[in-house]
């Protein structure tokens, strides 16, 4: 994601990461974000510690120190602390600002979204949200993000002499160990509560997971999508799977012009660029104006009747079969499956 070398105005910046650790453990924001921020040290020479609001597992330490984490600072906060984003957001603000801490990470999904404009404000800092990518120009750490689709980039450029809380894209998080990054000690810190932190006026009542069947193709995690080759029953079909395994469902533009979805489904260049853990292509020939929309997804497969598509040059695994034949058997395959009487294989 960089090049070129970071003139750091004044000392060397130091790096806070922020990981929330549901359930006590590590999920895919939380390993996507250590990955990132052993990455953007490495790239600024900077040093950096992990912050958690939670006790952190022996697993989780184990990771930590393979992702190059040396601190962890472990909050000590009221009981209501999970609850409550405006104390999350001053405790983590507190630490920031008594460590000096200059860059200020975290993932942007629903709790780093929401943590981000609170602790710009709390510690007066540069903000900057849903960053995509980072380069070093001129000296600068030059940082862009997307809007609406691939259409309009924005940058930023940051020289360390103010701080900057940065949140990253979800979508190109990955849990990538950086190699000869591990630590041999991760050292623990606990921070505790200072008595200027005043229990906050609104509290999370419930953390609601996205409904596949209606999440923004965007931020699906499995997206299965249809192109021409599927004829309006073979649709009706793929419907009916995204339907019995629980995933999301898009198209591409002559789909979409079919009257298939609405265009909010529609996939690519005029659509929506998405980066789903899987993404299905069933039918999809793979133009450019198509590819461009899918192409950060973490695995890609496909189903074609010809050989010579280019979606299958670009999957992760392609298959070469008529949909007329594939949708009933595998429609007919989970639910085998869901009935008990099939060996499970993991449909998602
Ligand atoms: C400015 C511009 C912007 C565009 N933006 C977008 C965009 O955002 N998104 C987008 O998708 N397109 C976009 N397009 C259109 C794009 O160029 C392609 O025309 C489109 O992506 C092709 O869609 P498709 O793969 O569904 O159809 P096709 O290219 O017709 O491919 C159908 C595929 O289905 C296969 N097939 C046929 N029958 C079967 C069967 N029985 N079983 C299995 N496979 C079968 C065929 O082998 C073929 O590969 C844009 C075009 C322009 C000019």
């Amino acid at each position: 994601m960089a090049t070129g070398k970071f003139q750091s105005i004044g000392p060397p910046p130091e790096i806070l990461v922020f990981v929330d650790l549901p359930e006590g453990e590590l999920d895919d924001y939380g390993k996507g974000i250590l990955s990132e921020a052993s990455r953007l040290a490495k790239t600024l020479s900077a040093e950096w510690s992990v912050l958690c609001l939670a006790d952190a597992s022996d697993e989780v330490m184990t990771t930590l120190a393979a992702y190059g984490a040396r601190k962890l600072i472990l909050l000590e906060g009221p009981e209501d602390l999970a609850d409550s984003l405006e104390v999350q957001g001053r405790l983590i603000a507190l630490v920031a600002s008594e460590r000096e801490s200059s860059l200020i990470l975290l993932p942007h999904n629903d709790l780093g979204g929401s943590l981000a404009p609170l602790l710009a404000a709390e510690l007066d800092a540069a903000l900057f949200t849903e960053a995509i990518a980072y380069r070093i120009e001129a000296g600068y750490l030059n940082v862009t993000r997307q809007l609406l689709g691939a259409q309009v980039a924005e940058a930023k450029i940051w020289d360390a002499s103010t701080p900057l809380v940065l949140s990253i894209n979800p979508r190109v998080l990955s849990s990538v160990v950086l190699p000869g990054m591990a630590s041999d000690q991760v050292q623990v810190e606990n921070w505790p509560l200072s008595s200027s932190v005043v229990a906050g006026a609104t509290h999370i009542v419930e953390r609601i997971p996205a409904d596949p069947q209606t999440v923004d193709v965007s931020e699906a995690e499995v997206l299965v999508s249809v192109g021409l080759g599927c004829s309006v029953q073979g649709f009706t079909q793929v419907e009916e799977l995204t339907q019995l395994i629980n995933v999301s469902l898009g198209v591409t533009r002559p789909a979409y012009d079919l009257g298939y979805t609405d265009f909010e489904r529609m996939v690519g260049q005029t659509g929506k660029t998405v980066a789903p853990r899987l993404y299905l292509a069933l039918g999809i020939s793979g133009s450019m104006h198509h590819i461009g929309g899918i192409k950060d997804s973490k695995r890609i497969v496909s189903v074609n009747i010809d050989p010579k598509a280019p979606i299958i040059a670009i999957s992760d695994e392609a298959f070469v079969a008529d949909l007329r034949e594939v949708m009933p058997l595998l429609i007919e395959r989970v639910k085998s499956v869901s009935r008990g009487d099939g060996e499970t294989g993991g449909a998602a």
